[in-house]
């Protein structure tokens, strides 16, 4: 049997382990230390504009400590992007208020302004205007963001951005991550880079992060003794993870430009494919990281979308359906949802292809047999 190829597998530079052992030589086993702080400058200078970094436990963490300071409590809305990952919305559910789901569009598979207008002023009248929104840049493809912003502002309801696949992708020339009153990273195994696991809060000010690390460090108030006055949360990063972070951010770059190198070759085998679709930008505002590729199938001869993935799977290589819309999964089938069912339709015909920047040439010649042998 050939060897599996994954999804998106970790994928080390070479110089993490040096951070990692700094660490244990000096003792800083802990969940701070000159490795969490290193990585959080790494990660401001990365980002460019003026912009505070506090590394978190995980991007899950992060939402939930935006929506804690954003003073969303029980029974409060928030509006979140109902095409993507749990992560984004179950923090909703930790602070006992109810997540309210807005529909894509089809350009960037994101957030569509419209729907996201439409439930804002149906929320209004129903007696409740929501406490923050959820943008999310999913698969690495930056949203429609000025557009989605001037929503916001307009109604004045603050922005929490999941940049969680996104970090690399930019905007006009500006980092994701970098556009939301809160903006969330993760370093998840499968992510465009990893600390084993990880994540962390971009802040807007000083002020704002000091804040994030009092959350996140179980609110200690200011006191002599172990004093509480706020609910806090055990979610700083370890000096050990940071570690691994700081030696990825050497890469980050680079390792960026395989994954789009990567959604290159897909558009590249499924050019005369009339029913397929290799996802990718559809104009200049937008740089994606290509964190995962993904393709659209149509339904109008030539293979099926289970072909592909059963062909794939008996040659050992993995494949995905798209996220699942979160107003369709159970746990939050009481949500309300805003939209057209563009997301649902996507999550019908779509799949994720291998994408990791780990990927070999063996490994897109078998990727490519596999599609050439189904033709
Ligand atoms: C991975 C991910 C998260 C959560 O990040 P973790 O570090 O795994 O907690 C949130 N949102 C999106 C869109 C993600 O892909």
């Amino acid at each position: 049997m050939n060897s599996k190829i994954w999804l998106s597998s970790p994928h080390m530079g070479g110089t993490e382990q040096n951070f990692v052992n700094e660490a244990f030589e000096s003792n800083w086993v802990a969940p701070l230390g000159p490795n969490v702080t290193g990585f959080e400058n790494d990660l401001e200078d990365y980002l460019e504009v003026e912009k505070h970094v506090a590394a978190l436990s995980s991007g899950t963490a992060a939402i939930h400590l935006a929506l804690v300071q954003l003073g969303v409590g029980l029974e409060d809305e928030v509006l979140c992007q109902t095409f993507t990952f749990c992560g984004s919305a179950n923090p909703i559910m930790y602070q006992g208020a109810i997540p309210v789901f807005v529909d894509s569009e089809y350009e960037t598979w994101n957030m569509c302004q419209n729907h996201l207008e439409a439930a804002i002023k149906d929320r209004i009248s129903k007696g409740k205007k929501p406490k923050a929104i959820i943008l999310v840049h999913l698969y690495g493809m930056p949203s429609k963001i000025d557009e989605l912003l001037e929503v916001s502002k307009r109604y004045e309801i603050p922005v929490i951005e999941d940049a969680a696949e996104a970090l690399g992708s930019s905007y006009k020339g500006q980092k994701c991550g970098t556009f939301g009153d809160y903006g969330i990273l993760s370093f998840n195994g499968n992510k465009i880079i990893t600390t084993s696991g990880g994540g962390a809060m971009v802040c807007n000010t000083e002020e704002q992060k000091k804040q994030t690390i009092f959350y996140a460090t179980q609110a200690r108030d200011n006191a002599p003794h172990y004093q509480h006055s706020k609910v806090g949360y055990n979610y700083r990063m370890s000096n050990i993870s940071a570690g691994i972070g700081r030696g990825q951010m050497e890469v980050l770059d680079k390792h960026v430009g395989l994954r789009q190198k990567m959604n290159s070759f897909y558009q590249d085998i499924f050019k005369d494919f009339e029913n397929i679709k290799v996802f990718k930008e559809t104009n200049q505002d937008c740089i994606s990281n290509h964190w995962l590729s993904c393709i659209t199938i149509e339904n109008k001869g030539g293979f099926s979308k289970e072909d592909l993935q059963k062909s794939m799977e008996a040659n050992n290589i993995e494949t995905r359906p798209l996220w699942k819309p979160m107003h369709l999964q159970p746990i939050f089938k009481e949500a309300p949802y805003y939209g057209n069912n563009e997301s649902e339709t996507l999550f019908k015909k779509g799949v994720c292809l291998p994408s990791g920047s780990n990927l070999t040439n063996d490994d897109r010649t078998r990727i490519a047999e596999v599609v050439s042998k189904l033709a």
